[in-house]
């Protein structure tokens, strides 16, 4: 660990650096754009070793569904995909297909329900309280995280790392916080002055020295999500959105060039978005929930004669889910081993929004969003994700059958050198789209 006021001092030297200040008294400035201000944290600098690793950009689109790009002809998505590998039948999210467990999935290769995250919002019965992501206080808080992220693995092995606004940026999680982060705040993250800030700042990372240079920069983009959600997978508002956020890809790689670094650029996506039917279901129609704490459809009881019985009501209940113990949730979910989970566990048969109760009286209580997901995505295969990328350490026009998202975790990790520990991924399942095949490294450790 960083004596504490080492830290302070450099946080905010360097705050000053990157800020709009330093812009002016730099001259022709350092390229990085005011709009979503980045906070250094002292790491040390990049080891001699990490400043000869190639570099990896990682980009989301949350919700950009496996389709999309051929259908609305997204050209620089496409053109990646020529350029490099894509899945075109889609890349298979983890259950379940939510933007938080999906997200810090990818970054450290386990299943949700091995990461801690296993929805957006759940309740732990071990530490009594319950997680939301949009809570900073826990959403922020390391300790709800198991597993390390990559840009904690690179901070680990004398890289550095840049992350911005993907899940648990701002956490400190295995020990560490990115080298450079952004804070998220919901209401400025979707206008295009941040979107662009995104690009710029990317590029302005890029060119700092070597020993400050980030190796990974993740970035996250809330689009085509919300716009799905909203008008549905299939309205032109939504295919607007896909175009916008395909000519930002553009732009970035446009910047990332201009660098001239050998950069492997790798888009993906949390999952897809499909329409959904009818109203609200409310568990508790079916169920005495008494004795229950709920949080959306997961369902904590502190007996088991209450988690026996609620089991036996919901069973025949509805052909519009399933239930189960949480022990015997088929495997091809990883989803029956962590209380978080809850128990039983209530599983979409289609695209039905599910939850244990309708709003207290008096308090709001919207209609289920046009366009949904979370599902299972064996079962709705409109939850499939997207994967593009391209680069130096990349074969040309490669395409992969859909594989699980949490493969990516030990090939982004191979792409920059690192040593990942075991995770549920493995590098074969990908190593075809490697120019070295997956051969082992001369890593930092390995030396
Ligand atoms: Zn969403």
């Amino acid at each position: 660990m960083r004596l504490r006021a080492l830290h302070h001092w450099i946080l905010v030297s360097l705050l000053f650096t990157l800020g709009p200040a330093a812009h002016n008294s730099a001259g022709q400035g350092t390229g990085f754009n005011p709009a979503l201000p980045l906070t250094r944290v002292d790491n040390g600098p990049n080891s001699a070793w990490a400043q000869k690793q190639h570099y990896l950009v990682l980009v989301s689109l949350d919700g950009f569904r496996w389709d999309y790009a051929k259908r609305d002809n997204a050209a620089h998505l496409l053109s990646l995909a020529r350029q490099g590998v894509s899945a075109p039948q889609g890349m298979m999210p983890s259950y379940p297909s939510l933007t938080f467990p999906n997200h810090y999935t990818l970054v450290t290769g386990l299943y949700p329900e091995h990461t801690g995250i296993v929805a957006n919002s759940f309740f732990d019965p071990a530490r009594g309280a319950r997680y939301a992501y949009n809570d900073p206080e826990t959403a922020n808080d390391g300790s709800w995280y198991s597993g390390i992220p990559l840009w904690s693995l690179a901070e680990t092995q004398g890289m550095h790392a840049a992350c911005i606004l993907w899940v648990a940026c701002e956490a400190k999680i295995a020990g560490f916080r990115p080298s450079y982060y952004a804070h998220y705040d919901a209401k400025t993250e979707p206008t295009p002055e941040a979107q662009q800030a995104r690009i710029e700042n990317a590029a302005a990372l890029l060119r700092l020295p070597a020993a400050d240079r980030p190796h990974f920069i993740a970035i996250y983009f809330s689009e085509p999500d919300h716009s799905g959600h909203h008008y549905g997978p299939d309205a032109p508002e939504t295919r607007a959105a896909v175009l916008k956020m395909d000519a930002l890809i553009g732009k970035l790689e446009s910047a990332l060039k201009t660098t001239g670094l050998p950069i492997d650029l790798v888009v993906v996506s949390d999952h897809g978005m499909v329409k959904s039917q009818g109203d609200w279901i409310n568990l508790d129609q079916f169920a005495d929930l008494t004795g229950f704490d709920a949080v959306k459809d997961h369902l904590y009881a502190k007996s088991e004669a209450d988690r026996t019985r609620v089991y036996n009501q919901l069973k025949k209940a509805s052909p519009q889910f399933i239930v189960f113990r949480r022990k015997d949730v088929p495997a091809d979910l990883n989803y029956n081993q962590n209380p978080r989970e809850g128990d039983p566990v209530v599983i979409a048969t289609g695209p039905y929004a599910i939850r244990a109760h309708a709003p207290a009286a008096g308090e709001p209580n919207p209609p289920p969003t046009t366009g949904m997901h979370g599902f299972d995505p064996h079962r709705i295969p409109e939850m499939k994700a997207i994967f593009f990328a391209a680069g130096p350490d990349l074969v040309v026009e490669k395409t992969v059958a859909p594989f699980d998202n949490v493969n990516l975790y030990p090939w982004m990790a191979h792409l920059l050198g690192l040593t990942p520990p075991k995770s549920d991924g493995d590098l074969g399942i990908l190593s075809g789209t490697l120019r070295d095949g997956g051969a082992p490294l001369e890593t930092e450790q390995g030396k």
